[in-house]
This record gives structure tokens, sequence and C-alpha cells, in this order.
């Protein structure tokens, strides 16, 4: 595992749930989408009526699956929680949903990942509260109609793409995560270490934020080990000496890089004069799929300023150069 990997692992587990904030107070940063999140939930409210479907989407570990605990927790509604992929068949659609009080939050993590069948079926559900489904097969087959409790669906995807437009269209809020600003991975990472029960000097906490690639699941993840070294070294305070230690020992660079991406940077630099070169060969060349390339390694690249997409494949900026240390030679 990459230890500045947006997706959770093991290692998160643990400390994640204590650390999930459970009002849009208390949660830090993506002030648009807050914003928006306030008007609709308080207008919602006043008309005694479940919040519209909401549709989040973005990189992994930006908190998705914190917003819409934290929209259940705002709506005083109970938080029901399950993955497009964990749906297999209409029938277990229809449990879920029968089994949900009026208001109530379902949330589908991966939405995208549905199964065709049971999104078809999402649809009635999602604009009118109910859903038919077959019960029995051959001649004897029928339809029954299931009337649902009014309820909020709340679908979470790194994918927003690959949603079909049908279901895109029910969702009535449609909320972007970014990355997140340096001030706002600060004040997680001050936030976790009170949790923790360990102060941070400020110089480390802006230090952990700017190795964090505008992620709170990795700024969690990179203090609970620079608090092991600062703990171990008898520390009052976590300092920035002890930071700094813990995450060159975790090899993540200044920028938040690891050999991962030195390995696609210096793959284009050395191997193509830096670009502009298509995908495919770069996947080619460092031994990496196509696709994970693009979506796993190469968009807080992009968001970087260090790749560019260009009509003529990929090419590294001077940003890059300069962050690696290496001179530009030869055809740029
Ligand atoms: P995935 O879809 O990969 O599960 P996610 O986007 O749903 O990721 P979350 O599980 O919601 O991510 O968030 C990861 C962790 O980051 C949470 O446990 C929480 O502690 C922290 N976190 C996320 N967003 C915020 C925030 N705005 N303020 C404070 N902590 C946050």
């Amino acid at each position: 595992d990459r230890m500045i990997d947006g997706e959770l692992q093991d290692q998160d587990v643990e400390i994640e749930f204590s650390l999930r904030p459970s009002t849009l107070a208390q949660y830090i940063g993506q002030d648009k989408v807050k914003e928006n999140l306030t008007i609709f939930i308080q207008a919602a409210k006043m008309r005694e009526e479940p919040l519209d479907h909401v549709l989040l989407y973005g990189p992994p570990g930006l908190g998705k699956t914190t917003l819409a605990s934290i929209i259940s927790h705002e709506m005083g509604v109970q938080f029901r929680s399950t993955s497009g992929p964990a749906i297999e068949r209409a029938g277990d659609l229809a449990a879920i949903l029968s089994s949900l009080e009026p208001g109530d939050v379902l949330f589908i993590d991966e939405v995208h990942r549905l199964p065709r069948s049971v999104e078809e079926v999402l649809y009635a559900a999602m604009e009118d509260f109910f859903i038919d489904i077959v019960i029995g097969s051959g001649p004897s087959a029928r339809s029954v109609r299931i009337d649902l409790p009014p309820f909020t669906l709340v679908g979470a995807t790194t994918r927003a793409g690959l949603l079909s437009a049908p279901l895109r269209d029910r969702f009535g809020v449609l909320s972007r995560l970014e990355y997140y600003e340096i001030k706002d991975l600060c004040n997680i990472v001050e936030r976790t270490a009170d949790i923790f029960n360990m102060p941070i000097a400020s110089k480390a906490a802006i230090e952990v934020a700017r190795r964090s690639r505008g992620t709170p699941r990795i700024a969690n993840r990179l203090l609970k080990r620079v608090r092991d070294i600062s703990q171990v070294k008898g520390e009052e305070e976590i300092s920035l000496e002890s930071t700094k230690e813990a995450l060159n020992m975790l090899q993540v660079d200044d920028a938040g890089l690891d050999h991962v991406d030195h390995k696609l940077l210096l793959g284009i630099i050395e191997g193509f004069h830096g670009g502009p070169v298509g995908l495919d060969t770069i996947a080619a060349t460092i031994g990496e799929e196509s696709q994970t390339i693009e979506e796993v390694y190469e968009p807080f690249l992009l968001q970087l300023g260090f790749i560019q997409r260009t009509p003529r494949g990929r090419v590294i900026t001077s940003k890059a150069y300069d962050h690696l240390g290496i001179k530009r030679t030869g055809e740029d």
C-alpha cells in the first residue's frame, strides 16, 4: 500500500471512526459544498420533507462518507450505509429500502458500480418512492409494487463520468469535493492531534498538511506515524524536526510525492525528454496499466501542475523539473 494513497487502508480503520466529525460546523473546508448543503437542509426541515437526493463526487479520502453521515445527523434521521457492488440484486435493494424509516439517509458508496438491473429499480424508488419487483419466474412470475417511505439517497463516487445519465439526473443536489487547501488540512491535522491528546507545533502541522496531497485521510494517516516518532523521542509537543524525520522515513517528499510518482515523472523525463508522450506509451515504459496511471497516479500530479495533458500527450512542466532538481535538456 502506498502511504499517500487516498483509498481506505487497514491502518485507517481504527482511527477514522473516532476522527469523523458529526456536524457541518465541525467539517473543515469545502466551503461551497457546505454552504449549499446548509441551505438545502434548512429548507427541507422547514418544509418537513426529506432532503433531495445528493450526489457527492471527487477523489477518495476527501470526506464523502463523512459528509453523508453529517447530512443524516443534521436532518435528525438514521444513517444507513451500503455500496454499489454490495447490492447484487433488485431484491437486496428492496430489502434495504423497505426497512427505512421516513426521511432516513441511505448512503450508497461507489454508486457507479450498481448493477444495471438494480439501478433501473432505483429510478422509481428515487423519483416516486415505490419499487416494482418481479417475484417467481416463468409463467407464474408476477410483478409486485412496494410503497416506500420517503428517503434521501446520498450517492458517492470517485468516477462521476461513469454514472449513467438517468441516474445522475435523479439527484437534486450534485456536489463536487475538491482537494483541500493547506490551511484547511492544517486545521484537520490540529483537530486530530487534539483528539489524539498530543499537541503539535504549528510548523509541524503545516508540514504534515503540505505532504498530504490535499486529502484528510492521508493527513490523518501521516500524523499517526509522526506521533509515534515524536512519542518515542519523549516530546511533549510534536516538533517540526520529528515530523520531517518521520515523513522522510516514510519516503513522502515535500510535495507529498512518493517513489511511484517519481517513477512516473522520471519515466517521462528520461525516456521522452519530458513529453509530449501518449498515455499508453508511458504505461508500457514504466510497466503500469494506463487506467491506473490515469485514475490513481495522475490526478494529484495534474492538480499540482507537475503534469499537463495536451492533445499530443502528457508533458512534464518546469514546476516538476524544479521540484525534482533536474535541469531541462535536449529538445524542450
Ligand atoms: P472513500 O470514499 O475512499 O471512503 P471518503 O471521501 O468517503 O473516502 P471519508 O471516509 O469520509 O472519505 O474521510 C476520511 C477521513 O478523513 C474521515 O475519517 C475523517 O476523519 C477525515 N475527514 C474527511 N473530511 C474531513 C473534514 N472536512 N474535516 C475533518 N475531517 C475530515
